[in-house]
Formats: structure tokens, sequence, C-alpha cells
């Protein structure tokens, strides 16, 4: 009996190497020395990638400034001490934020996103300290996760240092986004009735899901290899 040519495709490692070809072209830019070799099959076969970003996840749980530190998956212990905490953390509206993230009030041009628990992590928050680069985005440039065409705010470029050994080697995974992360919100403006009869509020949770997708697809391209389930 001979293969479909479907088989293939079907297959869970060719799945979870697409997967991964998707992120790097769609969202993530890669920058600095080439990466590490690729991950070993076994990991990805066993837990598939598309699977996890096929989940939508949850909106965030209050965090203390100690369970911010400890989220960070790719500061060193230095780092994670020197952090300043928002200054509206005990006053957020929790439950209408996907993720927290803000600029640190001490430290120019550094900032974080801490995304909320998910199945996959034990449901552990997990955060990304992330540095604005130099290079400033062309005119209007969209939020790779809220991708708003009418953005209110900035869009500026942030690198993140990869987690364990590639980001020991300088590797980065760099993003346009919200400059002060105002994506939770923007996503949940009504958009305009786009046509008689469209589901305004069908498609408002639509980009809430999309940015919940797009934030934990750059926390696992931060991860790579350290990614252990
Ligand atoms: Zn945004």
């Amino acid at each position: 009996m001979t293969a479909a040519p479907g088989d293939r495709a079907r297959s869970p490692d060719s799945g979870a190497a697409t997967a991964h070809r998707h992120t790097a072209a769609t969202l993530v830019v890669v920058v600095g020395p080439s990466p590490l070799p690729p991950r070993p099959l076994r990991t990805t076969a066993r837990r598939p990638q598309n699977r996890r970003l096929s989940r939508t996840g949850t909106a965030m749980l209050p965090l203390d400034p100690s369970a911010l530190r400890a989220s960070l998956v790719n500061a060193s212990r230095k780092e994670a001490s020197d952090m300043t905490p928002p200054p509206d953390l005990g006053s957020l509206d929790w439950e209408q934020l996907d993720l927290l993230g803000w600029r640190d009030p001490k430290l120019p041009r550094r900032a974080y996103v801490v995304l909320p628990g998910h199945p996959d992590d034990d449901d552990r928050p997990r955060g990304v300290l992330l540095r604005q680069a130099e290079a400033v985005p062309r005119r209007r440039a969209q939020c790779a996760w809220c991708q708003d065409v009418t953005l209110p705010n900035d869009v500026v470029f942030y690198a993140a240092r990869r987690a364990g050994a590639a980001g020991r080697v300088g590797a980065t995974v760099g993003t346009l986004l919200c400059r002060d992360f105002e994506c939770s919100r923007n996503v949940r403006v009504l958009p305009p009735l786009a046509y008689e009869g469209f589901d305004r509020e069908a498609a408002r949770q639509q980009r809430v899901a999309v940015l919940r997708e797009r934030s934990r697809a750059f926390l696992l391209a931060v991860l790579g290899d350290e990614h252990a389930g």
C-alpha cells in the first residue's frame, strides 16, 4: 500500500516543524548569533507546539512583586532583583489584562511582560525581561500582538534575550509592541460595525484570543530549548 502525499504532513514531527516555522516567519525576528542546533525532536513530539498555540488561555490573576520577579525566564538574579514593579500594581483590574507589561520606572529602555499561567506550564505565570532597541520603527508600525490599525499609542521594537544557553551566547528574539503594553485595552475596544449584521462582540473576543496566542508564542520563542513543560 502506498502512502498518500498527505500522510507525511500529518506526522507529529512535521506538524511541529510547521508550527515552528510559522512562529518564526510571522511573529518574531531572531537577531544576533545563530541559534543553537534545533531542539531534539523528542521534545516537540511529546508536546506539539501547535496544540499549545491553539489554546486561548486566560486573563491574569493578581501577582505581587516577588511573584513578578520569580516569573522572569530570561533574567539574571541581579536583573530580577533590580526590577521595579509597576507603580499601579495595587490598583490594576487584573480581569481585563491578558498580560501585564510595564516599563521599568528607574531603568531606561528596560521593560517586562508577564503572561498568565498556562496548563502546559503547571499554570505558573511566566515573564520576559525586554529591552527597547535603539532602532525606531517606521511610521504607523503595528504592534505584533494587538495589530490595531488605529493605535492610540506608540509602537517600539523590543528585544528579549533568549532563556538559558541560547541567551548566554547572545541569541535574542525581537518584536514590535505597544510601547506601554496597552494591548489588553486596545483589543477590548468594540470594533466598528464593518457591515450590517457584523458581530462586533465576537470580533472583540477573537482579538482577545489572538492577543493571548501571540504573546504566548513570543514567550515560547524566548524559552526555546529551555521549555521543559
Ligand atoms: Zn499592542
